[in-house]
């Protein structure tokens, strides 16, 4: 792990590259881009330094060795586009970027404007070209072209939960401050219920800390809500984490839902907060069964080992074993799964929606009665 001064490991390419700035002269005259949802997503994390050490958005040299080979035009391992969609190129040489409402946020330099295969994009990042991928449906759904180019953003979103809001900068002193030099990220956009409970722990018995680093950005809308998922989480920090421990941040990704490209891209954002280890469960950022159950783990052999210099911890699926006697995975307990204490995902809802606490060994009680509220109130 290469680390800086204060202990850290460095931010991917080896300095954090934040695009903040002021508000130029001008802006109100420039032609104005409005950006989806997922490129407000991307744009905000340049500004924060999350995607170092992207300066904005790709421009094709990027994005062709992205696509071919998971890296940057100057080798550095990269896993997706983040790029930005136009319907006509740019009259200028710059353009304001906006939100949904029009609110100009920042202004790109043009560089370069270029058209895409989204056929080819799809298959490569998402391994489908099936238009029912969330992914590769917002993909179809994006302009023809993408514009390329440095930004600088003078105005940043309004974070959907800002005390929970940490950019890398911030993220990195905290965990100077409490004397962390190994934290390990843990990445989710579902409740925490024992399973995931047990593989951080697992992880957190071998580093100084755990970031929690919950996804807030834009999921698929049946996806449980972030605001029931943040209580979830305090929820459970409270009762059964040492706090002292434990830092509870948000990831204003959005879900691109690329299984395995996302992995690595998620591990790359979470070295750039100040995280050594990241986890990686089974179907990391998958959707549906487009994705092997280990592909978003075996991805990470594509690249040189300790390229990434971040360090993937690797997860089976975890359950209470009642012949073990506490919760264990395949890795290391030999019963069988009559043993096991296992709910699928529909049965435990079915359970929470029907107002009934599922058993204590699959999930705790204070997180199972939040989701219960959440369901009766919907
Ligand atoms: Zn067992």
């Amino acid at each position: 792990m290469v680390t800086t001064a204060a202990g850290l490991i460095r931010p991917h390419g080896g300095e954090l590259v934040e695009r903040m700035g002021e508000r130029p002269e001008g802006v109100e005259g420039l032609e104005t881009v409005r950006l989806t949802s997922r490129e407000l997503s991307d744009l905000d994390m340049l500004a924060s330094g999350a995607l170092s050490p992207l300066t904005g958005f790709m421009g094709r040299e990027d994005y062709e060795r992205v696509l071919e080979e998971m890296r940057l035009a100057g080798g550095l391992p990269w896993a997706l586009p983040v790029c930005l969609a136009v319907e006509q190129a740019p009259a200028g040489d710059r353009i304001a970027l906006a939100d949904e409402t029009g609110r100009t946020l920042a202004v790109l330099e043009v560089e370069e404007v270029y058209s895409y295969d989204k056929e080819r994009e799809a298959e490569k990042v998402f391994r489908t070209t099936d238009g029912e991928h969330p992914g590769v449906a917002r993909l179809y759904r994006q302009h023809d072209r993408y514009v390329a180019g440095p930004v600088t953003v003078f105005e940043r979103l309004e974070p959907p939960f800002p005390e929970l809001h940490r950019d890398p900068a911030e993220t990195r002193s905290l965990f100077s401050e409490k004397g962390w030099r190994r934290v390990v990220g843990f990445q989710t956009r579902n409740p925490i219920h024992r399973a995931h409970e047990y593989l951080t722990k697992c992880a957190l018995e071998t580093v100084d800390g755990l970031l929690i680093h919950p996804l807030v950005g834009e999921t698929k809308s049946d996806d449980v809500p972030v605001e029931v998922r943040v209580d979830a989480y305090r929820a459970l920090i409270e009762r059964y984490f040492p706090e002292e421990r434990v830092v509870v941040s948000a990831f204003p990704a959005a879900m691109r839902y690329a299984g395995p490209r996302e992995a690595i891209w998620h591990a790359i954002c979470r070295k750039n907060y100040g995280c050594s280890h990241f986890i990686v469960g089974r179907d990391h950022a998958g959707v549906g069964d487009y994705y092997g159950t280990y592909d978003a783990q075996l991805i990470f052999d594509e690249l040189e080992p300790h390229e990434l210099d971040i360090e993937p911890m690797f997860f089976e699926h975890a359950f209470w074993c009642r012949a073990c006697g506490q919760m264990a995975t395949p890795k290391t307990c030999p019963h069988s799964g009559d043993d096991h204490v296992f709910l699928s995902g529909t049965k435990v809802r079915e359970l929470l929606s029907q107002g009934e606490l599922p058993p204590e060994e699959f999930s705790r009680p204070e997180v199972a009665e939040i989701l219960i509220e959440a369901y009766r109130s919907t």
